[in-house]
C-alpha cells in the first residue's frame, strides 16, 4: 500500500491516516507533523517551517522536498507508507514522482478527500491535538470522554497556533492556488479517486478503503 491522501486543510487526511496506520501497520508521513516536530524540538528546520506555518502558508519546497526524501528512504516505508499533506505544490508531485522512481515504488493510490470551504473552518478551528502522543480531537464531532484529555494516552490537548481563524483562511487560499491543481496532475495519471470527507468519519474510513482495493 502506497497511499497519497490529498485534500485541503482539516479534510480529515491525519484522522483517516491513522486508522489506515493501525489496521494495516504501513508507515505513516505526514509532512505537517514532521514540521510541527521540528518545531517542538528548537531545530533549525522548526525555525524556519515556524515563520511560514503560522501565516499559514507553505514552507518552501526545497526543505519540504528534502524531508519527505530522508524519510521515504527509510527501510520500513518500503513495506507501504501513507503519504498525508505531500505533495502539496506542482514542484512537489515532479519531485515525489523521481524519489519513488529512485525506490523502485510505484503509488496504489492516489485520494482526495473533499470537505467544502465552510466545513473546513468549523473542522479546523475546532481541533484539538493531544500534546503526548498526536492523537487528533475535535471539540464537537470527535470529543475526548473527559475534556482536554487524550482518551488514549492521558496527555492533555491543546490547539495548533495555525488553526486559528486568520491563518486558516490563507492555507484554504493556499490550498486552492496551489494544491488543488495536483487534481489534474493524478488524473493524469490514471490513479486519482476522490471520496466525500462530509459524512461521519467511520463512513469515510469506509470509502478510503473501497478505493483502495478499487485499485488493486
Ligand atoms: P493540515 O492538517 O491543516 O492540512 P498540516 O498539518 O498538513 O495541515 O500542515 C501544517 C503546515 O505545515 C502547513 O500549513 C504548512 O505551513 C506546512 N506544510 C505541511 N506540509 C507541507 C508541504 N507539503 N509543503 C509546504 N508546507 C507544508
Ligand atoms: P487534516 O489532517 O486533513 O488537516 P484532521 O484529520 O486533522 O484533518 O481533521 C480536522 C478536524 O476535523 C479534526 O478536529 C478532526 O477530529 C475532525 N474530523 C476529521 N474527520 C471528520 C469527519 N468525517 N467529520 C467530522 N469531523 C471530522
Ligand atoms: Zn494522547
Amino acid at each position: 500500500m502506497y497511499v497519497l491522501l490529498m485534500g485541503p486543510p482539516g479534510a480529515g487526511k491525519g484522522t483517516q491516516a491513522e486508522k489506515l496506520v493501525e489496521e494495516f501497520k504501513v508507515s505513516h508521513i505526514s509532512t505537517g507533523d514532521m514540521f510541527r516536530a521540528a518545531v517542538k524540538q528548537g531545530s533549525e528546520l522548526g525555525k524556519e517551517a515556524k515563520r511560514y506555518m503560522d501565516a499559514g502558508g507553505l514552507v518552501p519546497d526545497v526543505v519540504t522536498i528534502g524531508i519527505v526524501r530522508e524519510g521515504l528512504s527509510k527501510p520500513e516505508c518500503s513495506k507501504g507508507f501513507i503519504l498525508d499533506g505531500f505533495p502539496r505544490t506542482e514542484e512537489q508531485a515532479i519531485a515525489l514522482d523521481g524519489i519513488l522512481e529512485g525506490l523502485g515504488i510505484k503509488l496504489t493510490g492516489v485520494i482526495n478527500v473533499f470537505v467544502s470551504d465552510d466545513e473546513l473552518v468549523n473542522r479546523v478551528t475546532g481541533r484539538r491535538i493531544c500534546k503526548a502522543c498526536g492523537a487528533t480531537y475535535h471539540i464537537k464531532f470527535n470529543h475526548t470522554k473527559v475534556e482536554g484529555i487524550c482518551d488514549k494516552c492521558g496527555g492533555n490537548l491543546y490547539q495548533r497556533d495555525d488553526d486559528k481563524e486568520e491563518a486558516v483562511k490563507n492555507r484554504l487560499k493556499a490550498y486552492h492556488s496551489q494544491t488543488e491543481p495536483l487534481i489534474e496532475y493524478y488524473k493524469k495519471q490514471g490513479i486519482y479517486k476522490e471520496i466525500t470527507g462530509m459524512q461521519a468519519i467511520d463512513k469515510v474510513y469506509a470509502d478510503v478503503k473501497a478505493s483502495l482495493t478499487e485499485n488493486s
